[in-house]
């Protein structure tokens, strides 16, 4: 289990980090969200020990994380940081003696992700040559390849088609089995609301919303009618707990307050000519935005 308890990273006069503390069981994915300079990668540098917090503690199963545990973590971070001048082998087998992994069990790790992210023809070729995506896959089999008991993922599907998108979270979720604990981080909330169950918002390097994500969306209340067919919006407008009515492709959208509302809405359309009528909780994108809003 990883455990952060109260971290500080002051930048100058400049708090990065203020007293954030979370944990990530074995076999967890924990989302750590915020909006650009929130205070992620400060957060992820801290924990991989390659930046010292002020004050606070980070431990790996109970034990502090210097370089005895750093080859049971793996991360593949938002910049691109492969050498593009080295060929593909020469990569991995360097990242692989930097995760103190014998010459050996490389070779046979290589061979076998290289096959399942179907890039076994690249084997030999430079770095620079790969497309990008491809590159990205180099990057993850890097950070994967000593199967992490942790393993840390800033925006990891970031330059890649559907089919790759699966085969990632194919393999992210083959780790998850195996009982590594994950940290994924996305600006893209429909694959935080995919893989995580737990999550933290962070605002100025401080948490303002933590918890599991299906008590998150209960707290927040606020829900999402869709609604297909002829309505009067200005009728829909007035009823009181209803916070707006806007339009998506073929649907009235309206946001209300709680689920108190549904029934006044529906009483209120049910003479209409009605084709659809869906509720859906607040999605994890719209409370990002009103809490971070609410926060600042
Ligand atoms: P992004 O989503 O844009 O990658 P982030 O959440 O990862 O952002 P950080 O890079 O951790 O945010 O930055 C947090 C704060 O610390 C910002 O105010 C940033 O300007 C500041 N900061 C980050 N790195 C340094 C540094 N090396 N020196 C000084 N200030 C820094």
């Amino acid at each position: 289990m990883l455990s952060v308890k109260n971290i500080v990273k002051y930048y100058g006069s400049n708090c990065a980090v203020n007293g954030l503390s979370f944990d990530v069981k074995n076999g967890e994915i924990f989302g750590l969200l915020g909006e650009n300079g929130a205070g992620k990668t400060t957060t992820f540098r801290i924990i991989m020990g390659l930046l010292d917090s002020d004050s606070g503690t980070v431990t790996l199963d109970g034990k502090k994380i210097d370089y005895t545990v750093t080859d049971k973590i793996g991360f593949l971070t938002e910049e691109r940081s492969l050498l593009t001048k080295m060929t593909v082998k020469e990569q991995l087998l360097y990242y692989g003696a930097l995760k103190g992994m014998s010459e050996e069990k490389i070779l046979k790790k290589m061979d076998l992700l290289l096959k399942e992210f179907e890039i076994e023809e690249y084997k030999n070729r430079k770095i620079k040559e790969l497309s990008k995506g491809n590159q990205q896959k180099i990057q993850f089999i890097a950070a994967v390849m000593n199967d992490p008991k942790l393993l840390i993922l800033d925006e990891p599907f970031t330059g890649l088609d559907p089919i790759n998108v699966e085969m990632f979270k194919k393999h992210i979720r083959l780790l998850q089995n195996k009982g590594c604990s994950i940290i994924f981080s996305s600006h893209q909330m429909e694959h935080i609301e995919e893989f995580c169950e737990k999550l933290v918002i962070l605002v100025k390097g401080k948490s303002i919303l933590e918890g599991y994500i299906k008590d998150i969306k209960k707290d927040y209340q606020k829900q999402n009618i869709f609604i297909r067919g002829d309505i009067d919006i200005d009728e829909i407008k007035k009823i009181d707990g209803v916070i707006s009515v806007s339009k998506k492709l073929d649907d009235y959208v309206i946001k209300i307050e709680n689920d108190k509302i549904v029934e006044k809405v529906f009483k209120k359309i049910s003479n209409c000519n009605i084709t659809k009528f869906l509720v859906e909780e607040a999605s994890l994108n719209e409370i990002f935005i009103a809490k971070v809003g609410e926060a600042k």
